[in-house]
């Protein structure tokens, strides 16, 4: 296939001719070239995006329904395809990515029958014989911002409700993985009309910048590091553009003395150790009552031992390569970092020598860890899980709580008491009681804190993408005294 910018219903290389390569985390080989593109090829897709707009706005919700759902038919049809693809970029297993593709399909269908219904309000009338109608409308050209981790599912939680709204979308890909999106462009082509989704690969800055910047595009919507939040809410605030920003986290883990341990040790090594702890809602940090934390101890390493590593494509894999070589270097050194300030290695700790020259890092379980160590403060995304003693539900509440992440966090116990007490103080925008982080596509998902501004899923996503409007109507048409 010949990845090229897909701009108004076309394929284009960068207009300056420049492209990039991307390689396979699990065997190193290049696997494509894509267009480096900057400024002028972003300005090409706005402005068809800008002009598709026009009549993508004025369609009946019904009617893009319709098509929203050609579009989800097309995805699950050619799913075996495009999840091939999305392992090749990605490193994760195929039946993740198999999800990835459903997961995409289930938000053009969920959100082309919401855009139905979710289309305004009345409130009360001021006065006799007037009406004060709210409506929401579509907000124009959507600029979708993505990361590596779910290439296409991300894609699918931005552009479901943008579209089902009434909007235009230019995407812009992650640099390492941006193959799944032009591979699924070029199946949908013929269903769209051109200009109501494009798709610019390029870098951070000199493709997703001219986005952030560019006057044509009233909303960003972003997920990726908090780093490069803060920067876009930065460029963005220039022209009081409106930002979503679904960024990091460190989500907690809360293991309290009367929970089934087995059953949190496996929800633990799962939730820590899934996409090789490249989850956004990856349990970060474990918090276990002192009077159990030795059996949960135990128990975490046996089911860390059991994780299998290896190629996306064979059968009894769990997880698969890290996404880059950078992103392993990165495991190395926080991982290391943590030993020199006193943390020790209960399981994992390095690269596996048996499979090759793939970017893969050993599930890995620390212990003797201090709340000021920087495993504990910052998002590691890596396949690590420090472990730590609490006192108390109120001791955990606290730990949990000392964070500047707010994204997610999970709680195991039988006692409802301090699952609720728990939920009611720990500042985030998930709680899962006995269960590791889990998501509901008719429920918000986002991050409180530096986790985030704004929600996806649910009908909260399509606020996102629409502004509401007080349209007011007197029909009593009768002479009246305006002033005071
Ligand atoms: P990243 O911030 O490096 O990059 C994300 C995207 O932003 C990429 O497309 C990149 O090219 C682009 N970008 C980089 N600099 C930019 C700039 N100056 N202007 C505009 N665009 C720019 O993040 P990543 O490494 O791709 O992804 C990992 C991060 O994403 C982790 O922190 C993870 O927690 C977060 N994440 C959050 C969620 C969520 O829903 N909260 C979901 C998945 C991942």
């Amino acid at each position: 296939m010949n990845y090229k910018n897909y701009i108004n219903g076309s394929w284009h290389d960068a207009k300056s001719g420049k492209k990039f390569s991307v390689e396979n985390p699990f065997n190193q080989e290049i696997i494509a070239e894509v267009p480096d593109s900057n400024f002028d090829d972003i300005n090409l897709a706005v402005s068809s995006a800008k002009n598709a707009y026009l009549d993508w706005c004025l369609m009946t919700a019904g009617e893009r329904r319709d098509l929203m759902r050609e579009l989800a038919n097309k995805s699950r049809e050619n799913a075996k395809d495009l999840a091939k693809t999305i392992s090749m970029e990605m490193g994760k297993p195929f039946a993740e990515s198999l999800d990835e593709i459903d997961t995409v399909a289930d938000f053009l269908e969920y959100y082309g029958e919401l855009a139905r219904d979710e289309v305004g309000r009345i409130v009360a009338p001021v006065d006799s014989k007037t009406m004060s109608l709210v409506r929401y409308e579509s907000t124009g050209v959507i600029g979708c911002i993505i990361p590596w981790n779910y290439p296409l599912a991300l894609m699918g939680w931005k552009l479901a409700p943008a579209l089902a709204a009434g909007n235009t979308v230019v995407i812009k890909p992650s640099e390492i993985t941006p193959l799944s999106v032009l591979h699924w462009c070029s199946l949908i082509e013929s269903i769209l009309p051109p200009g109501v989704i494009n798709v610019v690969t390029g870098y951070g800055q000199s493709a997703g910048e001219p986005l952030v910047t560019h006057l044509d595009v009233p909303v960003i919507t972003f997920t990726g590091s908090v780093v490069t939040g803060k920067k876009i809410a930065r460029l963005a605030a220039d022209n009081l553009k409106k930002v979503s920003l679904e960024l990091g986290g460190k989500d907690p883990m809360i293991i309290c003395d009367d929970a089934d341990i087995e059953i949190a040790a496996q929800g633990a090594s799962w939730g820590g150790f899934v996409n090789a702890g490249q989850v956004c809602t990856s349990i970060e940090r474990i918090y276990v009552f002192e009077n159990v934390i030795n059996k949960f101890t135990e128990a975490i390493i046996e089911e860390a031992k059991k994780v299998v590593l290896g190629d996306p494509f064979a059968k009894d894999t769990d997880i698969g390569p890290m996404v880059s070589k950078a992103q392993q270097e990165n495991t190395v050194k926080k991982v290391e970092q943590a030993v020199r300030d006193g943390a020790r290695i209960l399981t994992g700790g390095n690269i596996p020598k048996n499979l090759g020259n793939g970017y893969f890092y050993q599930p890995t379980v620390l212990d003797n860890i201090r709340s000021d160590m920087e495993i504990v403060t910052e998002e590691a995304f890596s396949p690590v899980l420090p472990i730590q003693k609490v006192s108390s539900i109120q001791d955990a509440i606290i730990q949990s709580n000392d964070s500047i992440y707010g994204l997610g966090c999970s709680i195991f116990t039988k006692d409802i008491d301090r699952a609720l007490t728990a939920a009611d103080d720990i500042k985030s925008g998930t709680i899962c009681i006995n269960s590791p982080l889990m998501e509901n596509i008719a429920a918000p998902f986002g991050g409180m804190k530096q986790s985030g501004i704004g929600r996806e899923h649910g009908k909260e996503a399509l606020d996102e993408f629409r502004e509401a409007k007080h349209i007011f109507i007197d029909y009593k048409q009768e002479a009246k005294d305006w002033w005071f």
